[in-house]
């Protein structure tokens, strides 16, 4: 989801968000290694070295059986579940409905006997009576199930422990006729029915003549190696956990709308028209922006073909993705254009994908004529910056206000009103989903900085790159340091539906994961960091890592001891504050004295100005504090007289006073 949707939670006083437009004075690499030794003052003691923890009793299972390692790469005995997903469906823009079908057959890959699956029915939150920890202002039905079958037996809504289904809220459980044993295969089937809900339902939804329809399937909950089935309630805040499948998808609806999904269009004969398969030819074929569909062409006989009986059947194909959406309107214009994604270097081999906008006219004052631009920047980007983006294409779609910025696979649904800066950053932020979590499947529901607040350092690194210097970076931190100072923050390892506040989730999901990259960057170096990150990904894409396969690839790739580091951003609400506490001369030297005043261990990059304008850097090792120390001094020589000191003016590490770092004051 986009940060703007949590503008709106946080409360009125961290609304304001300080827009700076220049980075400038940021280092161009990290500070050189100390000419000059620090000293803890309590030297005497040994250093203790703060561990990483709590250990997650999951995880460490997980490494003794083999699954995991504690290098962060998957264990020789890794293994997830998998699925391949028949569905059909059917709108009626009348009646507001959608009627499904289809069948799943489950791959069980893991070393257990199952003789019970979960499913989930996401839309369930929409149910009367349903629980949510968000605003849902009203409820319409969930989904209806007018069939259930299992290993080719129909199944009854009955409790007990006998072959049968019953749902708890978005989880339906299903006990099986047989048992799935390692290595078998299961088919089940369902007919379902649901009413879709309308603008004011999170993520998705009816607006006029706009369907995002999300959630709109029965979908196997996860099975994985350290926690088993993961089947926790949809509540509204906390996202999703996904497992990774095929799907063929067939959306039945009225000839003239414009469908877009995840996935590949199989049938562009049967529901285009020769004029809009040969627009869709030609941005294929260049760089440029292409109108597919525009204005003039919105009817059937114009952009789709006539159909049968007044409606068309739009056929999907996706592989290896976690979840498909689709859009439909009568009103959508389209523009098509591709993106360069790396060619042999990414998974599919593919030199480009396409991109796409799907948009009402009235969008153009959002500046949704810019949307395929920007995607297509946005995809180059990543795709150089991250991983080659391996899908065959990404569409940015205009939906209902209340989806704000949503990310589906290959697909984002975004609502409201935006001015460039504001659309840009959204649809770059959605767009960056794809890798995190859509690519690298992590459990946004546990850990939700693991795609937001990856998410969010890379949206920065994009808007950088598209703003020519726009310091994001500079905003995620003011809302992270804003927020740490008043009361309420709480550590990052939360459940997103356990948060205090919305606030306290904004800032542990977003920015302040986001900020930690950062300084975690500073501590390691621009080329260290970004190598390890490249390799998180390459490890665990299509996988579903857990936080500590991304620490122990960090502390792998780098070949450091960063348990400090983790726990201090990542399982404590420590501030950092260092202080120049004085600067006194002693002989031929200037003795600076530093202190620790917050609880946050860091190093400390020291910056010495000299009239004649060179500057030295020395910097404090972060093992001086981690024995407990609160002061340390360095000595640097007193001539060329030394004009200013200042602590890490690159601004890498989210301090809490600036004013306590310079000297002068
Ligand atoms: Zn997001």
């Amino acid at each position: 989801m986009a940060r703007g949707v949590i503008f709106r939670w946080l409360s009125a006083g961290l609304l304001v968000v300080g827009v700076s437009a220049c980075s400038g004075g940021r280092p161009a690499s990290t500070p050189a290694p100390a000419p000059t030794v620090a000293r803890g003052t309590t030297s005497a003691a040994p250093a203790v070295r703060s561990l990483t923890y709590p250990v997650l009793e999951g995880y460490q299972l997980a490494v003794n059986r083999g699954t995991r390692t504690r290098t962060g790469q998957p264990g020789p005995h890794y293994w997830q579940q998998w699925a391949d997903y028949t569905l059909q469906a059917e709108l009626n823009p009348v009646s507001k409905r959608m009627t499904g079908k289809g069948t799943i057959r489950y791959f069980n890959r893991s070393p257990d006997t199952l003789r019970t699956v979960y499913v989930q029915l996401l839309q369930n939150i929409f149910a009367p009576g349903a629980k949510h920890d968000t605003n849902v202002p009203w409820s319409v039905e969930g989904i209806t199930l007018n069939r259930v079958a299992a290993q080719g037996i129909d199944l009854q809504a009955t409790g007990g422990e006998g072959p049968g289904y019953d749902v708890n809220g978005t989880i339906l459980r299903l006990r099986l006729p047989q048992p799935l044993l390692p290595g078998g295969t299961a088919d089940f089937a369902f007919d379902w029915k649901l009413r879709v809900p309308p603008d004011g339902a999170p993520r998705g939804g009816q607006d006029g003549e706009v369907y995002f329809m999300n959630y709109w399937y029965p979908q196997m909950a996860v099975y994985d190696d350290i926690n088993g089935w993961q089947i926790d309630q949809y509540l509204g805040n906390a996202e999703f956990y996904m497992g990774y499948g095929n799907y063929d998808v067939s959306l039945t609806v009225p000839s003239g709308w414009l469908v877009t999904a995840t996935g590949t269009l199989q049938n562009p004969d049967q529901v285009l028209t020769a004029r809009t398969r040969a627009r869709l030819d030609s941005a294929r074929a260049g760089h440029g922006i292409v109108h597919v569909v525009t204005d003039l062409d919105r009817e059937p006989g114009k952009s789709t073909t006539a159909g049968t009986g007044g409606k068309l059947t739009w056929r999907f194909h996706a592989d290896n993705v976690r979840d498909v959406a689709w859009a439909t309107s009568s009103r959508y214009l389209w523009d098509a254009t591709t993106a360069a994604v790396g060619g042999a270097k990414g998974d599919g081999g593919q030199d480009t994908t396409l991109i796409q906008s799907f948009w009402r006219p009235e969008q153009r004052a959002n500046h949704w004529d810019e949307a395929a631009r920007y995607g297509q920047h946005s995809i180059e980007f990543y795709s150089k910056y991250l991983w080659p983006y391996p899908y065959p294409h990404m569409t940015a779609v205009d939906g209902p206000n209340s989806c704000g910025g949503m990310e589906y696979p290959m697909m984002t649904c975004i609502g409201g009103q935006w001015d460039t800066l504001g659309f840009y950053e959204v649809v770059t932020h959605e767009i960056g989903h794809m890798w995190f979590p859509m690519m690298v499947g992590s459990d946004e529901k546990r850990f939700a900085w693991m795609d937001e607040g990856l998410t969010q350092f890379d949206q920065s690194q994009s808007m950088d790159d598209f703003f020519k210097g726009f310091d994001d970076e500079a905003r995620n931190r003011k809302n992270y340091l804003d927020f740490s100072t008043v009361a309420g923050e709480v550590e990052l390892m939360h459940h997103g539906d356990r948060f205090p506040s919305y606030g306290s989730y904004g800032v542990a999901a977003y920015y302040k994961p986001a900020t930690a990259l950062v300084a975690l960057r500073g501590v390691l170096g621009r080329d260290l960091f970004h190598k390890a990150f490249v390799e998180y990904i390459r490890r665990w894409r299509y996988k579903h890592p857990s936080p500590w396969d991304f620490f122990e690839t960090f502390e792998d790739v780098s070949g450091r001891d960063l348990s400090w580091f983790w726990r201090t951003w990542f399982f404590e609400t420590w501030r950092l504050d260092q202080a120049i506490d004085s600067v006194t001369t002693v002989g031929d030297s200037l003795d600076i004295e530093i202190g620790n005043r917050g609880r946050a261990p860091m190093p400390v990059p020291l910056v010495v100005t000299r009239t004649d304008g060179r500057t030295d850097t020395v910097t404090v090792p972060v093992e001086v504090w981690l024995g407990g120390a609160k002061k340390t001094d360095v000595k640097v020589a007193k001539e060329p007289a030394v004009k200013s000191i200042e602590i890490d003016p690159g601004r890498d590490f989210p301090d809490v006073d600036r004013d306590n770092q310079r000297w002068p004051r």
